[in-house]
């Protein structure tokens, strides 16, 4: 059951990640964006927001290095 669980979440989070794959975390400051799964978007609370990564260009965003905005 608790495999079935793990199979099911799996399946939540990855139909979730093709669905959004355009969105990135954006900084406002540094106006930098970031891929969701990017370590650097999680210690990013403050000035980052979800959008859409042809927005986050179009706002003047650079990919970070780390992720390039994958
Ligand atoms: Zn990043």
């Amino acid at each position: 059951m608790k495999k079935f669980l793990c199979l099911f979440m799996f399946f939540v989070f990855f139909s979730n990640t093709i669905a959004f794959a355009e969105l990135v975390y954006y900084n406002t400051k540094t106006k930098k964006f970031h891929a969701l799964g990017c370590p650097y978007a999680k210690t990013c609370s403050a000035n980052c927001i979800k959008i859409e990564k042809k927005d986050a260009i179009k706002l003047g965003g650079v990919p970070c290095k780390t992720c390039e905005g994958k």
